[in-house]
């Protein structure tokens, strides 16, 4: 039996590959505009990073940790997700110590088990940004337009951002109880979940996707009317952000984060035609977490989205920019080939992509795989062109074949796919 990649994984074949390679690079671009610089940290990091830094009560800790003894006998676990290793790198390395404003992004595989559906695995890819030490209002409206704007570029430009504020320690207790004392009458028809939620994070049963869930939940008290004044002016100040840059939102006061760390804002960006997982990028305000993991307090902003589930929303609409075809050099004879492979790497060191048979084959054969390759020109060289210093150059668009001197073609085709 050959071996198959494990349940929900998945390879990125070509030319899906490139649709990839075109997702990062916008997002990077978009990275670069708003001053953002890349951060790689480890793919696996300590255990106990998760369980404080997402928190033990989260589905994420509780249920989908692909967690690991070392063989020296470490707690590891395989990221998932990317917030909590990007703090951990800035405590550890003292960065915060410089004060400012510090924008990093990062891009790379996150693991969850979870059941694999459509658009959801296991290892899944995400790209994020997080944003420490501006704890006002003008920084969110600014992450919430790189994402828009980002969004927009990768062709999902009908995704609607919703905007709610989870308040902080100070108000969100006193909601939490008023949450509860709601919830109390109707806890037989909560799903499990969100029983063992009413305990431990009354807040999570709001955005729980079960139908009995949702009716229990549409007439509870929402957070906003029990705000203390400083998070409402921060939400209120996010919202006048989000009009002078020209951010459309809605406030919806059921998103609330799968975690504990987030404060103030939050939200998410909700694309159509993806059924349930329709969320594409999702974010918020963290100020507690880099003193949670022992750091200096630091206020902080960030966002993620799954590139998966970004290119499903993107669908036909993510233009693949088409690489320039190569141009294929076709040769008949020995003399003929030797010259194609020098032919083909003085081109390339041109900047010119380049492709040649290895193997002795026939002309049809050769243009076959021209056509293949989806070849630009193809160049042929024979014994006798070669013996003349000459190559006949064809455009296989148009068809169109003209002789060319040989000492001339690496100056002529670098000039034609420059254009
Ligand atoms: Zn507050
Ligand atoms: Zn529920």
């Amino acid at each position: 039996m050959p071996i198959a990649a494990p349940r929900g994984t998945q390879d990125i074949l070509p030319p899906e590959s490139r649709r990839w390679q075109w997702l990062e690079e916008c997002f990077r671009h978009h990275g670069a505009l708003y001053g953002y610089r890349e951060m790689r940290t480890p793919i696996f990091e300590s255990t106990e990073l998760f369980a404080r830094g997402v928190g033990e009560e989260t589905d994420i800790v509780a249920k989908q940790m692909y967690s690991f003894q070392s063989r020296g006998g470490d707690a590891l676990t395989l990221r998932p997700e990317g917030t909590a290793g990007v703090v951990r790198a800035m405590i550890q390395h003292n960065l915060l110590a410089q004060g400012g404003v510090q924008k990093i992004c990062y891009f790379g595989p996150m693991f969850r088990y979870e059941r694999p559906q459509k658009g959801r695995y296991r290892q899944l890819h995400q790209v994020g940004v997080e944003a420490f030490g501006s704890p006002g209002p003008a920084i969110d409206a600014e992450t919430l337009a790189f994402a828009s704007d980002f969004l927009a570029a990768v062709g999902i430009s009908d995704a609607r951002l919703e905007l709610n504020s989870v308040g902080c320690p100070a108000c969100r207790p006193r909601y939490r109880d008023a949450l509860r004392n709601a919830l109390a009458g109707a806890r037989t028809g909560l799903c499990t979940d969100c029983t063992r939620r009413y305990d431990t994070n009354p807040l999570r049963v709001l955005d729980c996707k079960v139908e009995s869930c949702r009716t229990v939940t549409r007439d509870v008290p929402v957070i906003l009317d029990m705000l203390c004044a400083e998070c409402r002016d921060h939400l209120r100040g996010v919202e006048a952000g989000l009009r002078a840059l020209g951010v459309p939102f809605v406030i919806n006061p059921h998103i609330v984060r799968g975690l504990d760390y987030y404060t103030r804002t939050a939200f998410e960006f909700i694309a159509g035609g993806l059924g349930a997982q329709n969320t594409v990028l999702a974010g918020g305000r963290y100020d507690g977490l880099v003193a949670e993991l022992g750091g200096p307090a630091t206020p902080a902003i960030g966002f993620a989205a799954g590139i998966e589930r970004l290119l499903m929303a993107a669908g036909e609409a993510a233009p693949a920019p088409p690489m320039a075809g190569p141009v294929f050099i076709a040769t008949l004879g020995d003399a003929a080939r030797a010259e194609g492979a020098r032919l083909a790497q003085a081109l390339r060191r041109a900047g010119v992509p380049a492709a040649i048979s290895y193997e002795a084959r026939s002309l049809k054969a050769q243009m076959k795989e021209a056509a293949r390759q989806d070849a630009r020109y193809a160049l042929i060289l024979g014994e006798d062109e070669l013996a003349r210093g000459d190559a006949m150059l064809r455009d296989m668009g148009a068809g169109e074949q003209t002789a060319v001197a040989v000492a001339d073609i690496v100056t002529l085709l670098a000039r034609r796919y420059a254009a």
